[in-house]
């Protein structure tokens, strides 16, 4: 399992180091634009604690903090306004998953008919 770095680009982001485009904030939870969007609306939503991925953060922490983020994805769906439509929530874990940032992360994706998913 990867290492959780403290530098990486997300913890830097909940420090303040660098900006984002944030849609929503919570206790637990932080929502931006991804920088490289993969379709019309493409958000990035994160636990504030400082977990690796979905096998550190179902092991490590709260239930208060699990439920908070499932909650703050379809809070965003909303204030995306994609709801309606429907929309994709999607995690990459690990090296096989495409995981490029080591620090958990939701991605919301709408405002478009999708594709089917991709292996
Ligand atoms: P992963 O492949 O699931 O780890 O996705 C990482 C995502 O983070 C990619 O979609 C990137 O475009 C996005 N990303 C990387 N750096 C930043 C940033 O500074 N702000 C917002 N999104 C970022």
């Amino acid at each position: 399992m990867m290492v959780y770095d403290d530098n990486n680009v997300f913890a830097r982001i909940l420090r303040g180091e660098i900006p984002c485009r944030k849609v929503y904030e919570d206790e637990h939870t932080l929502a931006f634009h991804d920088i490289n969007p993969q379709a019309p609306i493409h958000i990035l939503v994160i636990p504030k604690g400082a977990y690796v991925s979905m096998i550190d953060f179902t092991e490590r922490a709260s239930d208060v903090e699990i439920a908070a983020l499932f909650r703050s994805v379809t809070k965003v769906a909303e204030i995306a306004g994609v709801s309606a439509e429907g929309w994709r929530l999607l995690s990459n874990i690990g090296i096989n998953g495409g995981q490029e940032v080591p620090h958990l992360h939701i991605h919301i994706f709408g405002g478009r008919k999708l594709g089917p998913m991709i292996a």
